[in-house]
């Protein structure tokens, strides 16, 4: 059934988005930035999927903008600008930014949907920033220049779409969950990349203290955990400061690192992330021996020293009593609720919700925010294409949560708020 197909009234401030003259880049005048078109064209006039690299949208008109997800580019800046400017890349992302002297250059539009994500909801709800980098090496390409530089472009950003300045929307790449291929998730911008130090950069608020939730906080200069990195074999990375932590199946420092039923993991290799949590990330405490504590963290209880920790407020939920849980990577309406004329072949709209957990008991979880079931639906060409550019909305309504290394979704039939 549909539900509601809507072109626009989400409300926001399409005003302040048409501010900027479209041949200039949307930034802080401070820093000077670039404005190089990323490449909008079809390759294939048979074939209304085949374009590249990025979807025209009139945000905050058709959607909100509700998070900045912060990318390395795993390549050279240069490469990186050319790369986006190439329509068979199918890739891109609004902002990139330069290792060495912190240079912002823009190549999509901010009401634009630019394809960084990997998931078509959170790519359609966001502003996606590249820094130039390798997330095995983060630490020498993350640059002063370059967290300065990001963080006065988040600010501008977050003013002026409303965007809170704390990690459920401010997030990695590594906090999103790959839509079609879940194992495949990236993990970027990796261990390396101080959280704390950008969450200060930005002047976020200090969270409010709580009894039933923890954030991760480690201390950056002191947490150095081993960590290697598997790509044509394993080498051991130099022990540095980094957001990471393990995650343990007992409290006891020579417990065996946490595994996951789909993931497998349980390793020191930084692409693994069944076993790490990052700095700022919220969890709800699920026990506490000594000086460690455990948190419900993808289905299991995950061990790490009490000491990592502060203590954090806010919305917890649990699977509703003899429920199970069903965890999915977006929250897209089912199929029958697709307006017939709107084909899901789309490579950016997959048709089907997929479950990739199922969780029963008495766990519970941070619920970062929550959204009804719903996608941007766009192809290329304009209005002849039946529904394009339109938000397709669903029944349901989904709980955005902290589930594991990733933010996850959970149907809101499926769980309770937990009271008190
Ligand atoms: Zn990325």
């Amino acid at each position: 059934m549909l539900v509601a197909v809507v072109a626009a009234g989400w409300g926001g401030t399409p005003a302040a988005a048409a501010s900027v003259p479209a041949d200039q880049a949307e930034c802080p005048r401070v820093l000077q930035c670039k404005w190089l078109p990323a490449a909008y064209a079809s390759n294939n006039p048979e074939d209304a999927n085949a374009y590249g690299n990025y979807d025209l949208a009139d945000r905050p008109a058709t959607m909100p903008i509700k998070y900045i997800v912060i990318h390395d580019t795993e390549s050279s800046y240069a490469s990186t600008l050319a790369h986006f400017q190439n329509p068979r890349a199918y890739t891109s992302s609004h902002y990139v930014i330069r290792s060495s002297d912190g240079e912002v250059t823009q190549m999509v539009r901010t009401k634009d949907v630019a394809w960084h994500a990997g998931n078509s909801l959170i790519n359609g709800e966001s502003i996606g920033i590249e820094h130039e980098g390798v997330a095995a090496d983060g630490a020498a390409w993350y640059t002063d220049a370059m967290y300065r530089n990001s963080a006065a472009l988040v600010r501008y950003l977050a003013a002026r779409y409303h965007i809170p300045l704390d990690r459920e929307h401010i997030i990695g790449h590594d906090d999103v969950a790959n839509q079609r291929n879940y194992r495949g998730s990236h993990w970027d911008p990796g261990p390396f990349w101080d959280w704390n130090r950008y969450m200060r950069l930005l002047r976020a608020p200090a969270p409010a203290p709580g009894n039933r939730l923890v954030t991760i906080k480690p201390a950056w200069s002191i947490n150095q955990p081993e960590l290697t990195y598997c790509s044509n074999g394993c080498r051991t990375l130099p022990k540095q400061p980094s957001s990471t932590v393990l995650l343990r199946t007992e409290p006891r420092d020579d417990a065996p690192l946490l595994t996951d039923p789909v993931l497998g993991g349980g390793t020191t290799d930084a692409a693994d992330w069944s076993d790490k949590a990052a700095a700022g990330r919220t969890y709800a405490v699920a026990e506490r021996q000594g000086r460690w504590t455990a948190v419900w963290f993808g289905g299991q209880k995950a061990w790490l020293l009490s000491r990592l920790l502060r203590p954090a407020a806010g919305r917890v939920i649990r699977p509703r009593a003899g429920t199970a849980m069903r965890v999915y990577p977006a929250n897209l309406p089912e199929p029958g609720e697709w307006p017939a004329g709107a084909p899901a072949g789309n490579p950016a709209t997959p048709p089907a919700p997929a479950v990739v957990y199922t969780i029963s008991g008495d766990q519970r979880y941070q619920v970062a925010d929550q959204s009804p079931a719903m996608v941007y639906y766009a192809r290329f060409g304009g209005d002849e294409v039946p529904y394009n550019h339109t938000v397709i909305r669903g029944a349901a309504t989904y709980y955005r949560i902290s589930f594991n290394h990733r933010f996850m979704y959970v149907n809101a039939d499926d769980v309770e708020v937990v009271r008190g």
